[in-house]
């Protein structure tokens, strides 16, 4: 089974377990090898397959991973939004998928845990999908058989749409069941997630983020801004702590019962406090 591995490069950025999964949706169709090559620093190719039936829309099938298959070393993870997923997944597994994902809402609970069976046989790691107004519970009967949850951010069908922050409670309500029963098992969140919604995502508890943006900003763009937002955060927190620290009356009024002494080290932590609301942005 998949278990999700620390990077030695990525560890001391302290982001190591964070994956980002461009989705080939938002790529150059009529130029799809040049642009796959452009994000060759991300973690996965995210593939989104509509069938105009399970979603209004229609994007692309299997010949389309076949093709793309030679084109990357990097895992091709296939998101299936198609109406009764088990009629494929051994056709997607075969063109190439690393990672199969069916929809909760797109069959019966058998016939999910049949496909599921199926593209395990395949050798190749198998995921369920929860649409917005799927309720988190609904992840349950599979969680124990699954390496990977992805939580529906936007309604599925177009790329494009306005990040749904309402979803972060299922997310957080997911991560705490995966490291109950499955730790292993990789969250992920797709659907407008960018460099300012990804850290809702991550503070939720997603670790694998479908990136909805290609060319203008590489997948590298996104992890450089978390690690700046990080690295400023730490700066910030050491000099509040400094502060505190190197002010004797601060010292003084944690060992005294006076009042007059601890309302002068109030009054120097407000002082300090002036630097708390930068550190809270970040
Ligand atoms: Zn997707």
């Amino acid at each position: 089974r998949f278990r999700p591995v620390c990077r030695r490069n990525e560890r001391k950025e302290g982001l190591s377990m964070i994956k980002i999964a461009p989705s080939i949706l938002s790529a150059d169709f009529a130029n799809l090898e040049r642009d796959i090559q452009r994000i060759s620093t991300a973690d996965y190719v995210h593939v989104d397959v509509m069938d105009g039936m399970f979603v209004p829309n229609i994007t692309i099938g299997i010949p389309v991973v076949k093709s793309i298959r030679p084109t990357t070393a990097l895992p091709l993870d296939v998101h299936l939004m198609i109406v009764e997923p088990g009629r494929y997944v051994e056709q997607f597994c075969d063109a190439g998928a690393d990672l199969v994902t069916v929809h909760v809402e797109s069959d019966t609970e058998e016939k999910l845990h049949d496909a599921i069976a199926r593209i395990h046989a395949k050798g190749k790691r198998a995921g369920v999908v929860l649409k917005p107004k799927t309720p988190a519970e609904t992840v349950l009967p599979f969680l124990n058989e699954v390496e990977l949850v992805l939580v529906m951010t936007v309604e599925p069908g177009f790329g494009g749409q306005k990040f749904m922050a309402d979803m972060m409670p299922k997310v957080s309500a997911i991560r705490r069941w995966i490291d109950e029963k499955n730790p292993g098992c990789e969250l992920e969140v797709d659907g407008g997630v960018d460099p300012v919604t990804c850290k809702t995502c991550i503070a939720a508890g997603a670790n694998v983020l479908v990136a909805q943006y290609w060319g203008k900003g590489e997948p590298a763009e996104i992890r450089k801004v978390l690690s700046i937002v990080y690295r400023i955060s730490v700066c910030i927190s050491l000099l509040f702590s400094l502060g505190a620290l190197c002010c004797p009356e601060i010292i003084m009024s944690i060992f005294t019962n006076d009042a007059e002494v601890i309302a002068a080290g109030c009054r120097y932590l407000t002082v300090i406090g002036w630097v708390y609301p930068l550190y809270a942005l970040g």
